[in-house]
């Protein structure tokens, strides 16, 4: 894979070289003894990186993003259940339509692409609906991947606390990159798949669930979730992993669990402040980097911009800067993703930054030299040189 290109998209990412070690093994059996111990480290690790409860639990599929999604909205809610969506552009989007599907009354609080809304409007929305009966979650996207705008979700869980709801968060592009401390703010579902902020190949839906949401399903017996999306399937099979028994219901992809150990464990070795700070440093670095070569964020305000990704609009000038931009990033070895966002798609592209490149200045000033060499080629100004330099700025400073 000498000619591969540097992954700067928000996911799949670059992976370690201990994970991808890892992934690489011969493929162990699902009641082999490393994998089972890999498995049960694997859970409990889960626990720590989402800083949950030591009763709340984790589930792993074989899936992406979505199968996580749809897991927690077949487990949570049911036809007729009344919810509110807090929704921040592509991926709320798809979340809203799933739980349609599943014959929720979805209620929905916006915002322009590149906004969001204040947990005050959300607030005065459930208050304005409360004569119509009560909400029974919230649903929100911690990092919005399609526009990178990132929302609080402390207020958000509280405010469900408050209303007796259950809330359940999309972190798929924000997990273990951007703070989530699922006990202190006592948040019901947190989900993500392996291929963004958690630094692993695709291939691998996670969640991990508090006790009251697991208490809800548990206590709702009847219509039954889709039988491999089924909490009540997998809990004493996740259980056997944990107290180091073989299990089986379905053959978990056991070459993502063993790279599951491996990279939780490389995210939990400085501990997770000094992750959520090394992810927060490096998005401040490439921002101070965009800067200098003109460019702007979508996000509409610094508080909104996620530090794992940044949405950036093209620069104005000729159609051909937003027609081949990506495409002249890609020539120059660095592959960066287009817009996503329906409403404003051809206006912007995107540049991941999580996980493992966080720890490698030299991946990063690739993504930065490719960027400007892509724009001057298309006329545009712009210093290379100078915007490593104020990137690199903030990446030498000390910690703290
Ligand atoms: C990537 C992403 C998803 C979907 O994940 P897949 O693995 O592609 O199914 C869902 N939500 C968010 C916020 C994402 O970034």
């Amino acid at each position: 894979m000498a000619n591969a290109p540097l992954l700067m998209i928000p996911g799949p990412v670059e992976v370690s070289p201990a994970v991808l070690a890892a992934f690489g093994a011969p493929p162990p059996g699902h009641t082999a003894a490393p994998l089972i111990e890999a498995f049960g480290t694997a859970l409990a690790r889960m626990r720590e990186v989402w800083q949950a409860g030591p009763e709340s639990q984790p589930f792993v599929l074989t899936g992406g993003g979505t199968a996580a999604m749809e897991m927690a909205v077949a487990n949570l809610t049911r036809p007729g259940d009344r919810v509110l969506l807090v929704a921040t552009g592509y991926f709320s989007d798809r979340m809203a339509e799933m739980l349609r599907r599943q014959g929720a009354e979805v209620v929905t609080v916006g915002a322009a692409p590149g906004e969001a809304p204040e947990p005050d409007e959300v607030r005065q929305v459930i208050v304005t609906h409360l004569a119509q009966g009560p909400f029974q979650a919230l649903y929100a996207t911690h990092v919005d991947t399609s526009t990178g705008v990132r929302i609080d979700p402390a207020p958000l869980a509280r405010l469900a606390r408050e209303h007796g709801m259950l809330s359940i968060f999309d972190g798929v592009c924000a997990a273990a990159g951007e703070r989530f401390a699922m006990a202190e703010w006592d948040a019901d579902v947190y989900l993500t798949a392996s291929q963004k902020a958690l630094g692993l190949p695709p291939g691998l839906a996670l969640l991990v669930a508090s006790p009251r949401a697991l208490a809800f399903r548990l206590g709702r017996p009847d219509p039954k979730p889709p039988m491999y999306l089924d909490w009540e399937t997998w809990l004493p099979i996740l259980r056997a992993y944990e107290e180091r028994r073989p299990s089986y219901f379905s053959t978990p992809a056991t070459n993502l669990i063993l790279a599951l150990a491996v990279g939780l464990g490389e995210i939990l070795e400085g501990g997770m402040e000094a992750r959520f700070a090394a992810h927060e440093r490096t998005g401040r670095a490439l921002r101070a980097a965009w800067s200098e070569l003109g460019l702007t964020l979508v996000p509409a305000r610094p508080e909104l911009a996620s530090n794992l990704l940044s949405a950036l609009r093209y620069p104005a000038g000729s159609a051909e800067i937003s027609a081949t931009l990506v495409r002249r990033i890609l020539d120059r070895g660095v592959a960066v993703a287009g817009g996503l966002h329906p409403a404003i798609r051809d206006s912007y592209f995107r540049v991941g930054h999580m996980g493992y490149v966080t720890g490698r200045p030299d991946l990063l000033r690739r993504t930065v030299e490719a960027l400007a060499a892509a724009l001057r080629d298309l006329g545009c100004p712009a210093d290379g040189e100078r915007a490593w330099a104020a990137a690199e700025a903030i990446l030498a400073a000390p910690v703290g």
